[in-house]
Order: C-alpha cells, then sequence, then structure tokens
C-alpha cells in the first residue's frame, strides 16, 4: 500500500507524532495543489471512454464501485447547487490509496448529492457500511444513560477518550462546494448560536485567522485542533480552498467539549477527556450536542437528517451517527500480536495513529474507535468501544504475564 500511495505522489511533508516524535510522512495527493475541480461543461464535447480517469492503481470504494457505464450514465448531471459527478469522486481519483485505511474516495458537496449520484453513492455505502440497503433505516438514541459501563477504563493503558461526530446546516452546500460566502456565514451562525452555551459548556471561539502559527501548533500538538490543511483527502476534495478564512475552534473554559467550524463537516462536535471515563465524556457529548441542535433549530438552521441516511455528512464513510467515539490506548504487546487485526475486525472497531488519520502509531499507542456509523445508533457504537478497549486492555495484561490470549479471542460481532 505505501508503495502505491508513494509511487504517484509528488510532495511529501514531514509530520511528528506527538506521543514518540517519530517521522511520519504524509503525503500530498498527485495533483499537490490541486483544491478544486473545475466545472467544465465542454468536456460533455467528449466522449465517455475520452474522459474516464484511470482508476488502475485505485484501491478505494469509489474505484471498486465506478465503472464506464456509471460514469457515463451520471456524467452529465449535477445537483441543484451545480455539484458534478467529477467533484464527487476527484478525490479518490486524486488518491489511489492511503496507507492505514480504506478511504471511500468520493465525497458530497450537498445534501443533495447523495440522491443525484445515488447509482454511485449506494454500492458505497452498502459496501463501506456493512451490506446497508437503500431502503434501510437508521436510528439516532442520544440517551448517554443507555450506556452500559464505561467509567473505569483502566488510566494506565487508556491515555484519553473522545466522542466527536459532524453536523452540516440545512440550505448550505458542504465544505467540498460551498462559497466564501456560504462559509462566512456558517461560522457567523455557529458564533451566534455557540455564544448562548452556559454551565459547563461556556466558552469561546477562536477563529484561525487571529491565531499565531504557535498558538494553532499549541491547540493541534495537544490534540485539540484539526490538522493544518496538509491531507491529501481533505486538499483534493476541495475542502482546503480559501483556508484558514472562515475556520476556527469553539471551545468550553477547561476545553472538554469543543467545535471546529468549517474544517470537513460545517460542524464537528467533540467531547474529550484525559484518562478512560468514556462514560462521563458520552454524557457530556449528548448532552452538549442536543443544546447545540436545539439553539440551532431556534434560529431556524436545523441540522442535515433524513430516516434513510441519518445525518448527512460531507464524507459517507460518516453518515448516520457521524459518531467516532475512541480512546488513545497503549497496546504494545497486543499490538504485535498476529491476530491483532483480527481483533479488531471481529469487535467491529478500527485503529489509527495518534496524531490522526494520516498518522502511524508509535511505541504501541493507538487510536482505536468504533468503524461503523450507519445502520446502529450512537449509544450502540460507543458500547462496542467500551467493551471492545476493556477486552484489549485485558489482553494487553495477560501477554505482559506472558499468558496466552488465544481462549479471549471474541466472535464477530
Ligand atoms: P477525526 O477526524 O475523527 O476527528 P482525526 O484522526 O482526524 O479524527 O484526528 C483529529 C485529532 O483528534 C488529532 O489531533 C487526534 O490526535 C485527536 N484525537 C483523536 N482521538 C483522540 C483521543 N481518544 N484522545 C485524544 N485525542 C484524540
Ligand atoms: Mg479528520
Amino acid at each position: 500500500m505505501w508503495a502505491m500511495f508513494l509511487g504517484c505522489s509528488s510532495a511529501a511533508i514531514l509530520k511528528l507524532d506527538l506521543y514518540g516524535s517519530v517521522p511520519v510522512f504524509v503525503q500530498t495527493a498527485r495533483n499537490a495543489i490541486m483544491t478544486k475541480n473545475c466545472h467544465n461543461d465542454y468536456k460533455m464535447k467528449f466522449p465517455t471512454d475520452e474522459e474516464y480517469p484511470d482508476l488502475s492503481a485505485h484501491n478505494n470504494h469509489m474505484a471498486k464501485v465506478m465503472n464506464r457505464e456509471l460514469y457515463d450514465k451520471l456524467r452529465s448531471k449535477s445537483t441543484p447547487s451545480g455539484f458534478t459527478l467529477d467533484d464527487c469522486i476527484q478525490t479518490g481519483v486524486d488518491n489511489p490509496g492511503h496507507p492505514f485505511i480504506m478511504t471511500v474516495g468520493c465525497v458530497a458537496g450537498d445534501e443533495e448529492s447523495y440522491e443525484v449520484f445515488k447509482d454511485l453513492f449506494d454500492p458505497i455505502i452498502s459496501d463501506r457500511h456493512g451490506g446497508y440497503k437503500p431502503t434501510d433505516k437508521h436510528s439516532t438514541d442520544l440517551n448517554f444513560e443507555n450506556l452500559k459501563g464505561g467509567d473505569d477504563l483502566d488510566p494506565n493503558y487508556v491515555l484519553s477518550s473522545r466522542v466527536r461526530t459532524g453536523r452540516s446546516i440545512k440550505g448550505f452546500t458542504l465544505p467540498p462546494h460551498n462559497s466564501r460566502a456560504e462559509r462566512r456565514a456558517v461560522e457567523k451562525l455557529s458564533i451566534e448560536a455557540l455564544a448562548s452555551l452556559d454551565g459547563e459548556f461556556k466558552g469561546k471561539y477562536y477563529p484561525l485567522c487571529g491565531m499565531t502559527d504557535a498558538e494553532q501548533d499549541q491547540l493541534i500538538n495537544d490534540h485539540f485542533l484539526f490538522d493544518k490543511p496538509v491531507s491529501p483527502l481533505l486538499l483534493a476534495a476541495g475542502m482546503a480552498r480559501d483556508w484558514p478564512d472562515a475556520r476556527g475552534i469553539w471551545h468550553n473554559d477547561n476545553k472538554t467539549f469543543l467545535v471546529w467550524v468549517n474544517e470537513e463537516d460545517h460542524l464537528r462536535v467533540i467531547s474529550m477527556q484525559k484518562g478512560g471515563n468514556m462514560k462521563e465524556v458520552f454524557r457530556r457529548f449528548c448532552v452538549g450536542l442536543q443544546k447545540i441542535e436545539a439553539i440551532f433549530k431556534k434560529h431556524n438552521h436545523g441540522f442535515m437528517w433524513n430516516e434513510h441516511l441519518g445525518y448527512v455528512l460531507t464524507c459517507p464513510s460518516n453518515l448516520g451517527t457521524g459518531l467516532r467515539g475512541g480512546v488513545h490506548v497503549k497496546l504494545p504487546k497486543l499490538s504485535t500480536h498476529a491476530k491483532f487485526e483480527e481483533i479488531l475486525t471481529r469487535l467491529r472497531l478500527q485503529k489509527r495513529g495518534t496524531g490522526g488519520v494520516d498518522t502511524a502509531s508509535v511505541g504501541g499507542v493507538f487510536d482505536i474507535s468504533n468503524a461503523d456509523r450507519l445502520g446502529s445508533s450512537e449509544v450502540q457504537q460507543v458500547q462496542l468501544v467500551v467493551d471492545g478497549v476493556k477486552l484489549m486492555v485485558e489482553m494487553e495484561k495477560k501477554l505482559e504475564k506472558g499468558e496466552s490470549i488465544d481462549d479471549m479471542i471474541p466472535a464477530q460481532k
């Protein structure tokens, strides 16, 4: 995978992972500076065969689904705001693969993208979300009291806990497609809405434009802020246009509840704290998120949601709950065990490095989170993380004692 990824790229950015200071290369996309696909109606003068992208070296969900027939059927369509098939797939064309995860390879530019290009999105959604069908219905459960346990993940292993989701504000196009004015309007609305939070949620907005490099780096290093726009996935999808205009972070006074504005989604809502009390993190997440939703609704700006897709977000991988609940956990022994990958798959968990999606793990510390977001509720997904991480920590302790974990390998969830 690495070879494939490196082979087609033109530039590399050195990135330090924070737990080990070991350099990890983040590779920029094939068209390193490519930030936006140009609308070009003249391309319809050419036959599909001549316009069809070269997907021969690709390994992402879009490339698996795409073929000439499908491209031909969809290439002339566009959503009411003007998002086209080529806009959807450009990120997957320019990023044939990713060294650590199987990427989706396409994005939505507005709420209607999922409908207008459903012949492309439906099979991708099914592929990415365990066979989720076009007729399936998604369930939402933000009642934190339904979570069992989760307040006792061993802090000697679990360094920090975090739950995040995205939300899209109805009536605006999504970050791959939105205009400067739309982006600024989203920021303005968000600042107004978040300013009315109080109690444990009282906080302040910090626009990226008003930050020094040092302040920004500190927030990134502390894992509070999104990375600078270096991710090839973000760049090639057009989400870094005009950076840092109208981007920023809002957080409460003790930095346990945070909202990112205008990164990959209009809003990313995050609850996090050090240690292993996932129950408390999830409580704060549910309460804060529902407060935010109520305020936006009061201002006549609901979130994009429907029965089938749940919350509608930029990346099809985040449809449904948009939730990624995860811990930074030390698993130096288990992570070198031959069955590590299989255990993760069986528990329906995914691993990342601790510096974000583009980083590798260092020193046996991983970001372990739920793999699924669609077809099960927020509570069910966090429950999988809590139960799965607990089991993995027990396995780690067994391996430390030199004992076998063969009888602890879970059944497929
Ligand atoms: P996402 O897009 O799901 O929010 P990324 O992988 O892009 O996640 O990471 C974003 C930031 O959040 C990174 O700085 C990462 O280190 C931080 N982060 C993710 N999970 C945790 C966690 N459990 N504890 C602390 N920081 C975390
Ligand atoms: Mg991210």
